[in-house]
């Protein structure tokens, strides 16, 4: 509930950004904000039981994940944007609007069988993080749901994830 409640209250809306027509969500305000940041981080923590590992969607979903996984106890997976992670990765696209993007991890960094609560700070479509579910199970993880601090009910993002069960501490049209 105070998560929830500072949310309402700290949630900047930014029309027109990053492009004309886009009624942006700007979250930095929450984060900033100490009591709402560890309401928000206890809230996600909760979304499923028996979480092994937290993954954060990089850039804002970091934030998010790192204070998620410091609650459970837990590691984060860097889920990165093409080219910044060197070595053996995994790779999936996923669509954009116009176009599409990509997303990559480092499969040796998912233990076996490792729980999964992949976390991000909004969910739209769902193409992000439909698409880090994917690379979870692909390197051997199971993807035991998707947290995130918004959901934006425009836009299919939980049917879009399936079977993942999706944590969202506010809903907003
Ligand atoms: P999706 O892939 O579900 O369509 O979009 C979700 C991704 O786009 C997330 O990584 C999220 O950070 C970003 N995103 C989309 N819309 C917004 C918004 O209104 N505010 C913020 N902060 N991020 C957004």
């Amino acid at each position: 509930a105070a998560a929830g409640a500072a949310l309402d209250r700290l949630t900047r809306v930014q029309a027109d950004f990053p492009i004309p027509g886009v009624l942006f969500r700007d979250l930095t305000p929450v984060l900033a904000d100490r009591d709402a940041l560890a309401a928000l981080a206890h809230a996600l923590a909760g979304a499923q039981p028996d979480i092994d590992l937290v993954a954060g969607l990089e850039s804002r979903g970091f934030l998010l994940a790192a204070a998620v996984a410091m609650v459970l106890d837990t590691g984060v997976l860097a889920v990165r944007k093409p080219g910044k992670l060197p070595g053996d990765i995994l790779s999936e696209e996923y669509a954009l609007e116009y176009g599409s993007a990509r997303l990559e991890i480092h499969p040796h960094d998912v233990p076996d069988r490792a729980r999964v609560l992949v976390v991000d700070d909004v969910l739209a479509t769902g193409g992000t993080a439909g698409a880090a579910c994917r690379l979870v199970r692909r390197a051997g993880g199971i993807p035991a749901g998707v947290a995130v601090a918004v959901e934006l009910t425009a836009f299919p993002g939980r049917r879009a994830l399936g079977d993942v069960p999706v944590l969202a501490l506010r809903s907003w049209a």
